[in-house]
């Protein structure tokens, strides 16, 4: 590829109602063959342009394509994954390095981040939800109920929680068989955005090709900007009946020959004893509980995430 083709810069579009509010920001395509957050920002742009929908309140910031490079390519990563270890760095090395440069001091800027997305496997849109209001290292937050109740007035009705301990757990058991790994490798959007004070959700509005994805992330812009009160719509309803998944185990392939005993869907229900892989020296890997495995990766590379396993929670009760 000849360097005049890498994007040299992001589009931001920015939208300020004459009352102060919220300063709301909402990412597309993160992950470049995740479209349907692009689509719907694209469409809620021209809305705003022709005055089908204003803004009244606050300040509305969007990113129809936060990684162009990997738009470009109709892939998940540029040079690597812009929603880990997303950091500013002096000496930019990557692709996504310089895009974090960008958009790290862009999101300190804003109190409440909405990420769209879309995922592989077949499933029902869900939004993933930070941790319980807490003091701790790993995922400080103060804020969330605020986040709680965003969640549930995005229009979907399941919710994952436990991402970034659990992505901890894992590295710490990766560091302990001596592979080298870093807790901040967890870190992307959302958690950027809880480290310097606000709100943050990610929304997987469906399978990538899902053709209702569009409009699951659109309803979900729309919900997000009435519930903020920065258009004049009125309020969402917070879904009454939440199936919130808590996730608890992060496992790692461990060697090329791991294999799955069967092709697994993600959230598909397992029950305790399940037997859900074999280690290519036929060690077992067992559900230890009932709950689901979530976000099965038949080609995971060796030590890095192979499943994780996930268990019920009343988190939102
Ligand atoms: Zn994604």
């Amino acid at each position: 590829m000849t360097e005049s083709l890498i994007p040299t810069g992001l589009s931001v579009y920015q939208f300020a109602g004459f009352q102060p509010g919220p300063k709301l920001i909402i990412l597309g395509a993160v992950h470049g063959n995740e479209t349907c957050g692009t689509e719907a920002l694209q469409r809620l742009n021209r809305e705003i342009d022709s005055g089908e929908v204003t803004i009244n309140k606050g300040t509305l910031t969007i990113l129809p394509i936060t990684n162009p490079l990997a738009y470009q390519f109709q892939r998940r990563h540029g040079d690597r994954n812009l929603n880990r270890n997303m950091s500013r760095s002096d000496e930019p090395r990557d692709f996504e390095d310089r895009v974090c440069n960008v958009l790290c001091p862009l999101l300190e800027q804003h109190d409440v981040l909405l990420d769209l997305h879309s995922f592989q496997a077949p499933g029902i849109p869900f939004a993933l939800i930070g941790a319980p209001n807490n003091e701790g290292e790993i995922e400080p937050i103060a804020r969330a109920e605020q986040e709680e109740v965003m969640a549930m007035s995005l229009g979907v009705n399941r919710f994952v929680e436990g991402w970034l301990d659990t992505y901890a757990q894992g590295v710490q058991d990766r560091k302990a068989r001596g592979v080298d790994a870093r807790v901040d490798y967890g870190v992307g959007t959302t958690e950027t955005m809880r480290r310097s004070g606000g709100i943050a959700v990610t929304l997987e509005c469906g399978q990538h090709d899902d053709e209702t994805a569009p409009q699951t992330a659109y309803t979900a812009i729309r919900n997000t900007l009435a519930h903020l009160e920065m258009t004049s719509d009125d309020k969402p309803e917070v879904v009454s009946h939440p199936e919130v998944i808590r996730l608890y185990r992060v496992i790692d392939r461990l060697h090329p020959d791991d294999v799955f005993t069967k092709q697994w869907l993600s959230f598909e229900k397992i029950d305790q004893g399940a037997v859900i892989a074999r280690r290519h020296d036929g060690t077992q890997l067992v559900s230890d509980r009932d709950g689901w495995i979530v976000f099965p990766n038949n080609n995971a590379q060796v030590n890095q995430e192979w499943f994780y396993l996930a268990a019920q929670s009343n988190r939102l009760d």
